[in-house]
């Protein structure tokens, strides 16, 4: 049966969620507080970059299966779901700012107080454990006067879309997880998920609420740790003789328990989730007198992460005041124009910070980046005019463009070919010898190498060490 459903939040999660629910067949209404934002759906459009979503949402135009509304409180009466997919950001002192979240259960409080049918409230913004029990509960039944559970449902179904694929992990996710108030409202959301997906049905798992916040913030948690861990190694194997952190991963990466997926380092993980997810698990179980140290240890080693290729930049065009650097790529990861903690901010501050002069390009965050540095950087209309006469140029995004910049570019346009190739984009200019090729995590030459021996580390002699690999 075609499902009535009301988004309320139409950003990453949202909007991507409506333009799948209704190519799907459902009549979805999309209520967006923003009324820019809403102006641009209205006209077909999205206003973030998320491969395909702009098609779909021109296609959906025609059909007015999805349409923009204005009163979040009526079309509340008139749906089967009210989905809530506000942003759950984080506040200065790491405590979760839920004041979206709070603002929509109010609207929809009101609308279940209209309404004479059953409601299901789902809750995919991404919250504490323990919050729609409580705050979220409270909330809608105070404004709506009525009671859930009884009057209407309540899930929480955590959503676990990556930005750059999020149409397609909306349609294929690797699992569902839903966090039930009762079995009535959990029968709800499972028979629409079933007849959404059919026979491409995930892996589906009911718990209680708690529970399935509590699997967002482990996994979101775990993701995170894996990066820095990896991080963290990369700059252990730079010490070493020709020791590469991306052979070390692959080697991992085989053993199942492991897993390759995670284990790329870089300048560190950014985007809307990962950083204020984990700092938010962090303050929030400390507020249960649980200290989570490995967390706050994948936390910290994040914080320098993007610093450390400051001293790479100082070590390899020396004095650093009106230097040229280009920066290549400033989305958190490639297929986004999210620039939301992406480590390119923290990096382009510090280089603006030393006198250099910093130039700036990505395919898709060009008008994020632009509300971000102002007029404190340049701003390239390409990846090849951002290199031309260029001290230095950083890699920070594994854009697919990237990848087809030759040496001759290099050589031929920059004051001087030095490459920091973040990402690894282009691994085949570390060997041509007019281009000083620098990757995180590989082994610098012999000259450089930590020899351990009886469990002390020391530097050898340059010239006795000259040569020789070390025996790892
Ligand atoms: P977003 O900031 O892109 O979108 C949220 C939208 O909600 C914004 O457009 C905002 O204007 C709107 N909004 C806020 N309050 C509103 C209200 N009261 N009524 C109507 N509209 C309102 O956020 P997002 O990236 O889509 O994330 C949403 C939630 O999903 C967060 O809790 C996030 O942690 C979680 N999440 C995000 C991702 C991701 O990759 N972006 C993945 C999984 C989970």
């Amino acid at each position: 049966m075609q499902k009535r459903i009301l988004i309320v939040g139409a950003g990453y999660v949202g909007l991507v969620s409506a333009a799948c629910y209704a190519q799907s067949g459902s009549r979805v209404a999309v209520y967006e507080k923003d009324q820019a934002k809403r102006g641009i759906i209205a006209s077909g459009r999205s206003w973030f970059y998320e491969p395909s979503l702009d098609r779909m949402l021109r296609n959906l135009k025609k059909t007015r299966r999805m349409t923009v509304v204005l009163d979040p409180v009526s079309a509340v009466a008139s749906s089967d779901l009210a989905m809530i997919t506000v942003g759950t950001p984080t506040r200065r002192d790491g405590i979760a700012d839920l004041s979206d979240l709070d603002r929509a259960c109010r609207d929809i409080a009101e609308g279940l107080k209209l309404a004479s049918r059953y409601v299901l409230v789902v809750i995919r913004s991404t919250v504490l454990p323990g919050t729609t029990s409580e705050l979220v509960r409270r909330t809608l039944e105070r404004f709506s006067g009525k009671k859930a559970g009884r009057d209407f449902g309540l899930v929480v179904y955590p959503e676990f879309l990556r930005e750059g694929s999020a149409v397609r992990d909306t349609l294929h996710p690797s699992r569902i997880v839903i966090g039930e108030l009762d079995r009535c409202s959990g029968n709800a959301l499972e028979r629409f998920l079933k007849e959404f997906y059919g026979r491409d049905l995930p892996p589906l798992i009911r718990v209680n609420m708690a529970t399935a916040e509590m699997i967002k913030g482990a996994s979101n948690a775990f993701l995170a740790t894996k990066v820095s861990f990896i991080n963290e190694i990369a700059n252990l194997c730079e010490s070493f003789n020709n020791v590469d952190v991306d052979r070390v991963a692959d080697g991992m990466g085989y053993d199942h328990r492991i897993g390759r997926e995670f284990l790329n380092a870089g300048p560190g993980f950014g985007g809307s989730c990962l950083p204020k997810d984990l700092k938010a698990l962090v303050k929030g179980a400390r507020q249960f007198g649980v200290r989570l140290r490995v967390a706050e240890a994948a936390l910290a080693a994040n914080e320098l992460q993007p610093l450390r290729l400051i001293g790479l930049v100082r070590e390899l065009v020396g004095n650093t005041r009106g230097k040229k650097v280009a920066v290549l790529g400033l989305s958190f990861k490639p297929s986004t124009s999210d620039m939301r903690m992406a480590p390119s901010v923290k990096i382009i501050r510090a280089l603006v910070k030393t006198g250099m002069r910093v130039k700036v390009y990505d395919p898709e965050a060009m008008e994020n980046a632009k509300s971000l540095f102002a007029d404190s950087v340049a701003y390239a209309s390409s990846a090849r005019n951002c290199v031309r006469q260029a001290d230095c140029c950083l890699i920070l995004t594994e854009w697919g463009e990237f990848s087809a910049l030759t040496s001759g570019l290099f050589v031929q346009t920059m004051k001087k070919a030095v490459v920091i190739d973040c990402r690894r984009v282009l691994k085949s200019l570390k060997l041509d010898s007019r281009i000083v090729y620098r990757a995180l995590g590989i082994g610098r030459e012999a000259s450089d190498a930590i020899v351990w021996r009886n469990c002390t580390m020391r530097r050898e002699h340059p010239n006795k060490s000259r040569g020789r690999r070390h025996p790892i």
